[in-house]
């Protein structure tokens, strides 16, 4: 009682300060309870912020009152990060979305609401280029990009989030100003705390500019498609590239379950004649020298290695080739009412070896799952389709996600490569730390955030997606 009183209180002070920017309606506040992973937090304030002063004083606030505060751009979180389960604030910052572009320096500033595909294609204007693009660029925003450390569809050849930011802007747990880094392409001058922040998902601190470093835009693209007899074969690419110096901008797996459902899907072959395989879809970009080069050996190595392939000649073709990639995670949404989509990576030489179990799990517990993702870094996303209202089906698919997680840890490898982990994956973080580790990341968290205002319950406290019922109980509506 005394914390919601002091909640309360927070909040009618907090609009004073702040007039109409706090919205307090419950369509508002709906809207602001939950994000990609689909489950319901809880809300009394959602702070739609248009001046990045008003993050400061929000947050001097929340921490004076303990209010817990959860930062939001677009809210595409497929692991829960944006999900406010603790109640208190939202704070929603799409509307930060101020952009300049440095052409002389290369350079881009931007408010954490810049939608990533506005940002790319303003710098393909200038003849520059933002390379990072997750599936989700057409709605998700840089500052979500910034605080997952987010990954995508070209990080083989060009790397990701955290490869372009030169600097953060922002505000601390207790509403101090800071800037992390400069827009310089070095820095070696103490802590590096703006790659701390980087990744840490909202909880160490709230990010009101980035500044990013551009690239030249590549001028020329070849598309590949191929099929082959085996994973072993197809998931060779991703180690005899490199000793063939081929670059690949894009280099994508999807196993032949995928592509079992994506045919089942469409109605249609990917190859006439041929039985569902593993496929590659396989990009080049660069240079028209250079990609013509790459083309040459990548073709020659397909025609040894693959089953079948093909190569777009216009961007038409292209983009059909591309369709095979895209359709196959609308394909698998419609098997069942629930897709986890696991992000996890290994190190390349064992993926083979992922794969083979992710086999061996759908055999013994009789489940739907698909592999397809960028095996240029090893990571992979394993989707598990399973219908949340059959209590043994969810049963069998946490318990084939819990042997995945250990597997992935016993090969060397991380539990997410892109998404974070949020609340979805905070059954699992804890093994992948021994406890010196462990007891590092609790400190630095208890040392910029010492009230535990920023994002609380995420990466630390354990939070099982799959009990939705029994959490929907324990959450209430604040009033
Ligand atoms: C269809 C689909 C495809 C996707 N594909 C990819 C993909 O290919 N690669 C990939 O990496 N991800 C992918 N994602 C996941 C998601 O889009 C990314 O995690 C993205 O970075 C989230 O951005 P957002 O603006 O939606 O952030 P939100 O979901 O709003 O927030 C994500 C996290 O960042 C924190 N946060 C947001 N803004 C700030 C800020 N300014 N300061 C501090 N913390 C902040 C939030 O508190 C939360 O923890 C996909 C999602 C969907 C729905």
């Amino acid at each position: 009682m005394v914390k919601d009183d002091k909640r309360f209180q927070a909040t009618s002070l907090l609009q004073d300060k702040l007039g109409d920017r706090v919205r307090t309606e419950s369509s508002e506040l709906f809207h602001a309870s939950y994000d990609g992973l689909k489950i319901q937090g809880n809300t009394s304030a959602c702070i739609e912020v248009d001046h990045t002063e008003q993050v400061g004083e929000v947050l001097k606030l929340a921490d004076e009152f303990q209010v817990p505060v959860t930062t939001k751009g677009a809210g595409s979180s497929l692991t829960g990060g944006a999900t406010p389960i603790h109640g208190g604030w939202v704070l929603d910052l799409s509307r930060l979305n101020h952009l300049e572009l440095d052409e002389k320096n290369r350079v881009a500033r931007c408010g954490p609401g810049v939608v990533v595909s506005n940002l790319q294609s303003e710098a393909e204007k200038l003849g520059l280029f933002y390379p990072p693009d997750p599936s989700s660029k057409d709605f998700c925003t840089i500052g979500g990009n910034v605080a997952c450390n987010a990954g995508g569809l070209r990080c083989v050849k060009y790397g990701v989030t955290r490869d372009y930011v030169l600097a953060l802007s922002g505000y601390m747990a207790n509403g101090d100003q800071v800037t992390w880094g400069r827009a310089t392409r070095k820095f070696a001058t103490a802590y590096n705390v703006r790659d701390l922040w980087i990744g840490s998902e909202g909880t160490l601190g709230v990010v009101t500019e980035i500044t990013l470093r551009l690239v030249e835009k590549p001028l020329y693209r070849t598309t590949f498609l191929g099929a082959f007899a085996s994973d072993e074969l197809a998931l060779s690419a991703s180690l005899d590239f490199s000793e063939l110096r081929i670059r690949p901008s894009i280099l994508e797996y999807m196993d032949k379950w995928t592509i079992n459902c994506l045919q089942d899907y469409t109605g249609v072959q990917v190859f006439e004649g041929l039985e569902p395989k593993p496929m590659l879809l396989i990009e080049l970009d660069g240079i028209e020298t250079e990609v013509s080069r790459q083309s040459g050996i990548l073709t020659e190595w397909l025609s040894k290695h693959s089953l079948a392939f093909r190569v777009a000649k216009s961007e038409e073709e292209a983009e059909n080739l591309w369709q095979v990639r895209r359709q196959g995670s609308s394909a698998m949404k419609k098997l069942a009412s629930t897709k986890l989509n696991e992000d996890v990576v290994v190190p390349l030489d064992k993926q083979v070896d992922l794969v083979s179990f992710v086999e061996s799990l759908r055999l013994q517990f009789n489940l739907k799952i698909g592999v397809f993702g960028h095996c240029g870094d090893g990571n992979l996303h394993v989707n598990f389709m399973y219908n949340e209202e059959d209590e043994e089906e969810t049963t069998r698919s946490v318990e084939a996600l819990t042997s995945l997680m250990k597997k992935v840890i016993e090969l060397g490898g991380a539990i997410s490569g892109e998404h974070g982990i949020g609340l979805a994956k905070t059954p699992f973080v804890r093994d992948q730390f021994n406890q010196a580790e462990w007891e590092v990341m609790k400190s630095i968290k208890q040392s910029l955030d010492p009230n535990g205002i920023l994002n609380p319950g995420k990466i630390f406290q354990i939070f099982k997606p799959w009990e939705k019922e029994k959490l929907k109980v324990d959450l209430h509506w604040e009033k």
